[in-house]
């Protein structure tokens, strides 16, 4: 065991505990039988730390162990949403201008959305006592002010930029005007880079399509010997930042239930790559093989492995938002895992107007926006149902219009045929109007696994 000498490789400072994962920043192929070969890019998981702070017994992807020189990977970080607390969204010039005027001090400033160029920003400066309004025009993924000569990944850079200096404005932006309430986060493309989260597109080859998102075509691929996902986003301009949200929110994750995220390809067209699922989502997977395939025991599984993935969620104070079976993969082992994490978020939320689908959402969510685990539980509930009717859509009689009216009336819907008579009990407790009375994802998700276990 040598210490590898490069003028290129930082010194190694905090140490990293069991089950740290870091990434490969270069090519390593070790000059002992102990040592542990990779490659550039590679992700290994630190087993545990020697009485050298230069080297690790560290494991990869495949399960072999050996010793890692710490100075060649770097430890995988979380992106964090960047606060935007300048930023108002849709609110009007007039707005605006109302709350500037009650500001009034030079260069105070905001941001918004262009009320006349769907995807475009405005830029409002208080200036020698008026207000100044600038358009920030969005194209190929970049920002820029109108008339201006620089170009930005986000709002966040292209505020930085002209706090540090006018060029070109009437005056450099001084104090941020803040959103009251709520404010909205950004995610800094660069902070994928220096998490280790990035993946040069030439390691990634593309095989063939396999479905079709909302942001865009989703692929199956070959990264470094192994089946992923890639999703491909198509409208650069407007999703990018949703989509690299989803993927922000997917760096804090790490569960077997809960479909991983492997890194995100750059440049002009965004990818978020995650692991392969062969057998694709749940709802089409029950419709395909229906009664004659599926067994009890897949389908106890299935509900065991969903809420093992939510009770994780729970104990993160995530809340997914979008549970239901088409969001669920089934892997070449048949475990299934949740994905899409595209409207996920953190602590409390709040007003959004979003669309929602309906026949999955908790009524307080519905109408209140008052998303919880408590509402995911609701929506476990409708899973639930999903994946013992084979597949068929909830609420099969009646009109999505009426839907709510029926359900805050007391309507619900009967057990599918051939349910057994714990997981009914567990989706009519889970649809109950009071959210404090729904179970948590931890008690749902022992009375699943005392049932697994007598279930064969
Ligand atoms: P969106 O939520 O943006 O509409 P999804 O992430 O649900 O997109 O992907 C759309 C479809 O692509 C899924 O229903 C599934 O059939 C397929 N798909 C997505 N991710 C994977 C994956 N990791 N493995 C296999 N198939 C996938
Ligand atoms: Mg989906």
């Amino acid at each position: 065991m040598t210490m590898p000498m490069d003028q290129n490789h930082q010194q190694h400072q905090e140490a990293w505990s069991r089950g740290t994962q870091v990434v490969a920043n270069y090519n390593f192929e070790g000059s002992s039988p102990d040592d542990l070969p990779f490659k550039k890019g590679d992700v290994l998981t630190i087993v545990q730390p020697t009485k050298d702070p230069n080297w690790y017994k560290g494991k990869n992807e495949s399960g072999k162990e050996g010793m890692v020189p710490a100075t060649y990977v770097q430890k995988r970080k979380e992106v964090h949403l960047q606060a935007m607390p300048w930023y108002h969204g849709k609110i009007s010039r007039e707005e605006a201008e109302a709350l500037l005027n009650d500001f009034r001090e030079e260069g105070d400033f905001l941001v918004r959305d262009s009320v006349h160029f769907q995807g475009d920003y405005t830029l409002s400066i208080y200036f020698e006592g008026m207000v100044d309004h600038y358009r920030i025009i969005a194209k190929h993924n970049k920002l820029e002010v109108d008339g201006g000569d620089c170009l930005f990944d986000n709002l966040i850079q292209l505020v930085e930029h002209y706090q540090n200096d006018a060029d070109g404005l009437c005056t450099k932006l001084i104090r941020a005007l803040p959103k009251k309430g709520d404010s909205f986060g950004a995610v800094r493309i660069q902070d994928f880079e220096a998490g280790g989260w990035v993946i040069q597109k030439k390691d990634l080859q593309e095989i063939e399509l396999i479905g079709r998102g909302e942001f865009g075509d989703v692929y199956k691929g070959l990264y470094k010997n192994q089946f992923v996902a890639v999703k491909q986003l198509k409208d650069q301009d407007r999703a990018a930042q949703a989509f690299l949200k989803e993927a922000s929110v997917m760096t804090s994750l790490r569960h077997p239930n809960l479909v991983q995220l492997i890194g995100v390809v750059l440049g002009d067209t965004i990818r978020l790559v995650t692991e392969f699922m062969g057998k694709g989502n749940l709802v089409e997977y029950l419709r395909s093989r229906g009664r004659s395939v599926i067994q009890k025991k897949d389908q106890i599984d299935f509900a065991t492995d969903t809420c093992a993935a939510m009770e994780y969620l729970e104990s993160k104070k995530l809340v997914h938002r979008d549970l239901a079976a088409r969001n669920i993969l089934i892997n070449e082992n048949n475990t299934a895992k949740v994905s899409d994490f595209g409207l996920a978020k953190y602590g409390d939320y709040s007003t959004e107007g979003g669309k929602f689908p309906i026949k999955w959402t908790a009524p307080e969510a519905l109408k209140n926006n008052n998303f919880s685990n408590k509402s995911d539980m609701w929506s476990y509930g409708i899973l639930l149902w999903e994946l013992y009717s084979f597949g068929r859509v909830p609420y099969p009689r009646i009109p999505l219009a009426d839907v709510v009216m029926h359900v805050e009336k007391g309507y619900r819907m009967e057990a599918p045929e051939g349910c057994p008579k714990q997981i009914y009990s567990l989706m009519l407790r889970a649809w109950n109007l009071n959210p404090a009375e729904r179970p948590t994802f931890k008690e749902a998700l022992q009375e699943l696994q005392n049932l697994r276990s007598t279930t064969v």
